[in-house]
């Protein structure tokens, strides 16, 4: 068994008070495990981005526990949460949200940045990550002149900016055509199984299902499915 990057019990999370509450997640408990893709599927308001900012310790869950790598999260005070996001956790999203003004090594390196690297290494260390993801010829590109692809995989260097164990795709395929989509998947499947890192994946598209090690189904906030699947494309 791989190990358990996040463990999260009984998690319910409601937005609001008194007659406007809503109940986001019901009684989620589930473990994320390191050389895992696991793939998040539901319709539009089941709950899906909700639980991964419980995930990604972006929101406090508002019953329940959550413990990254052994370390229960509940007593942390906001700068310790902080402090464990930036340690651990990778982040990608639907629309990139890079800096348009920067060039692509200097999205990479705001993160190395805020990670505590050196200033004089981060450019080398950019342009290495960017390498690792076939983007080093688009270094000083600006993201204007990038296609969705090209950009979705300088965000993907930038959230491996410092190692984390864990990287949390939103909806990181759906503004990007066929190919695109796949080779972005196929990525995040390399660092789940080459490097080790559990990989969460939020998604509508059929073509992550082939991707992935573990697909959940959220319903209503309620996890309705939770399988296996074998002879995923290695
Ligand atoms: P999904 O990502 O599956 O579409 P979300 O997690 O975004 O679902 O939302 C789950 C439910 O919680 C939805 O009914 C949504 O409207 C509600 N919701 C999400 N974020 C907030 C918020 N910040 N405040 C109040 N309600 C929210
Ligand atoms: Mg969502």
């Amino acid at each position: 068994m791989s190990d358990v990057l996040l463990r999260i019990e009984d998690v319910g999370v409601t937005y609001g008070k008194g007659a406007t509450a809503l109940s986001a997640l019901r009684d989620i408990s589930l473990d994320v495990r390191a050389a895992e893709v696991t793939l998040l599927l539901g319709p539009s308001g089941s709950g899906k981005t909700t639980l991964l900012q419980v995930m990604g310790c972006l929101l406090r869950p508002t019953r329940g526990r959550v413990s990254m790598l052994g370390q229960p999260l509940h007593g942390l005070d906001t700068e310790a949460l902080t402090a464990l996001r930036l340690a651990h956790v990778g982040f990608v999203f639907q629309h990139y949200n890079l800096f348009p003004t920067l060039r692509a090594w200097e999205n990479v390196a705001v993160a190395l940045d805020l990670k505590q690297v050196p200033a004089h290494e981060q450019q080398a260390a950019a342009l290495q990550l960017l390498d690792r993801l076939d983007m080093a010829d688009r270094a000083t590109h600006f993201p204007s002149e990038l296609s969705g692809g090209q950009k979705q995989r300088v965000a993907i260097a930038r959230a491996l900016a410092g190692k984390p164990g864990l990287i949390l795709a939103d909806e990181p395929t759906a503004a990007l055509d066929s190919k695109a989509g796949q080779d972005v998947v196929a990525t995040l499947q390399e660092l789940a199984h080459g490097e080790n890192c559990a990989v969460v994946i939020v998604s509508h598209d059929p073509r992550v299902e082939p991707y992935a090690d573990r697909v959940l189904h959220l319903e209503d906030g309620r996890l309705v499915d939770d399988r296996r699947r074998h002879g995923n494309q290695a």
